[in-house]
């Protein structure tokens, strides 16, 4: 199982649709933006379907070991 980078970008317009698909691994900073619980994390389905619904694509996942980024689906 691969491990997964989680970050938010600073075009995050806090829509809080990834608040809601995947509430264990995203939270709120006090402007609205959202930030990911954990930076490293094993791959999971919640995860990639909120970087995928996000509606300004913030939310980057990449390989924590190669680089590349996870193809969203
Ligand atoms: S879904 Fe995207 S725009 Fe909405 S709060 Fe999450 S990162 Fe920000």
């Amino acid at each position: 199982m691969a491990t997964w980078r989680v970050a938010v970008s600073g075009e995050c317009v806090a829509s809080g649709s990834c608040l809601g698909i995947a509430p264990a691994w995203f939270a709120r900073r006090a402007d609205g933006q959202s930030y990911p619980t954990s930076v490293l994390i094993e791959e999971n389905a919640a995860v990639l379907d909120a970087a995928a619904c996000c509606p300004v694509e913030a939310i980057r996942l990449s390989d924590a070991e190669t680089g590349e980024p996870v193809e969203l689906a």
